[in-house]
């Protein structure tokens, strides 16, 4: 066997993706097709996200393309942004420019654990395994509430000796929760406690990348605002519905104690070279003074996500109204997502069955599907429905 054993746990913790993308070959051809499957754009780009680049792209200087690091400009934007709407006064040089939320993860799985730690993550949740596992890092399944909000008597069972990192995604991916603070002081305390027990510092990696996506005016509290070991990661793909675009950070909570914070910041150049130069491109980079301010319609996606909790409220369907991010996470009927996704494809609607979360008995449906394919949609969906 020359696949590294890397390789081969990558490849067997996002085993449940890759078999659901080789599934969506179905769609290929078809006339007609809706797809709600990822949150990807279905409408042309926001013009302002156009005119940031084309304001960009035009070099002022030789060195315009050269290789960059993390710029100053986007670190002082992004310092001063999180400062404004998390109340915490983050410093631009503990600001590391990534590609995307998902650079910045996994920037952090390696900035704060070793070889063999175990990393506890949310479930159902996003795909953090096969992360994990391509960092030679161990994922602990700690189990949502019924109701998909924290559970922290859940984490605390989950936590080991082993356990260097807890992740929390607020707002969530793929259930739409967003935590609220109280929650959060409670899982503060169970990590300082387990902490102190262990002998060992446990992070908090906060995954942010929808913050700013939420519904009708729910407040945000980070969790890294409730304790100080904590990590933050964004990317500018949700809010801009780009994702395509890589750009994104990871941001060191000014609440860590000075001495290891200093350590840390130290180390995200070299971490990120040695990650193969992880971070965004240049023309990226620029634009972010002008993006900071960008966002998609969130008064239509709120929109939309009220025409699909309505008509399929009204269908019969179980469903966990989102606070925020733009997915809508409901039982399937009959308990069984794949047969149900399998039996909306032959109607040519595409949604995620619950497997890839592994949750087979839930489904997924991202609302960045214009109101048109929703509303294509329904059909299927009542008759396919709990009746
Ligand atoms: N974290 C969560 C919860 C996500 O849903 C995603 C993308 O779907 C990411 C991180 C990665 O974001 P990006 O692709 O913008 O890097």
């Amino acid at each position: 066997m020359e696949l590294s054993a890397r390789a081969r746990a990558a490849g067997d913790a996002i085993e449940p993706v890759t078999s659901f993308f080789l599934s969506l070959r179905a769609m290929d051809g078809q006339p007609d097709v809706v797809d709600l499957t990822f949150g990807d754009p279905h409408e042309m780009p926001l013009p302002a996200l156009v005119d940031a680049l084309r304001a960009n792209v035009e070099p002022r200087a030789e060195d315009w393309f050269a290789y960059k690091t993390s710029l100053a400009p986007a670190q002082e934007t992004i310092a001063a942004g999180l400062q404004a709407e998390l109340g915490l006064p983050f410093a631009p040089d503990d600001i590391a420019m990534t590609q995307g939320a998902f650079g910045a993860i996994a920037l952090a799985f390696r900035l704060v654990a070793d070889v063999g730690d175990e990393v506890v993550i949310p479930e159902p949740g996003w795909f953090y395994a096969p992360m994990l596992r391509t960092a030679d890092l161990v994922p602990v399944r700690a189990p949502l509430a019924a109701d998909f909000d924290l559970d922290v008597e859940a984490i605390a069972r989950a936590i080991t000796p082993r356990t260097r990192i807890v992740v929390v995604n607020s707002p969530a991916n793929p259930t739409g929760r967003v935590y609220a603070k109280d929650r959060l002081v409670e899982l503060a305390a169970a990590l300082e406690a387990a902490s102190a027990r262990n002998g060992r510092r446990i992070w908090l990696l906060s995954d942010e990348p929808y913050r700013r996506i939420r519904f009708g005016g729910i407040g945000f509290t980070s969790p890294a605002a409730c304790y100080p070991w904590s990590l933050i990661d964004y990317s500018y793909g949700k809010v801009l519905l780009a994702p395509g675009q890589r750009l994104g950070y990871l941001a060191l909570s000014p609440l860590i104690p000075r001495g290891e914070r200093d350590e840390l910041r130290a180390a995200l150049l070299p971490l990120q070279m040695g990650l193969g130069w992880g971070f965004p491109d240049a023309l990226m980079q620029y634009a972010v003074p002008a993006l900071e301010t960008v966002s998609i319609d969130l008064v239509e996606l709120e929109r939309r996500r009220d025409l699909m909790v309505g008509a399929l409220g009204e269908a019969g369907y179980q469903l966990t109204v989102p606070e925020g991010a733009f997915y809508l996470w409901g039982a399937a009927p009959g308990g069984d997502a794949a047969a149900f996704a399998a039996a909306l494809t032959e109607r040519g609607v595409f949604v995620l069955p619950g497997t890839v979360f592994d949750r087979p008995d839930h489904f997924r449906i991202s609302l960045t599907a214009t109101t048109a394919m929703l509303e294509r949609a329904l059909p299927a969906l009542r008759d396919l429905g709990p009746g």
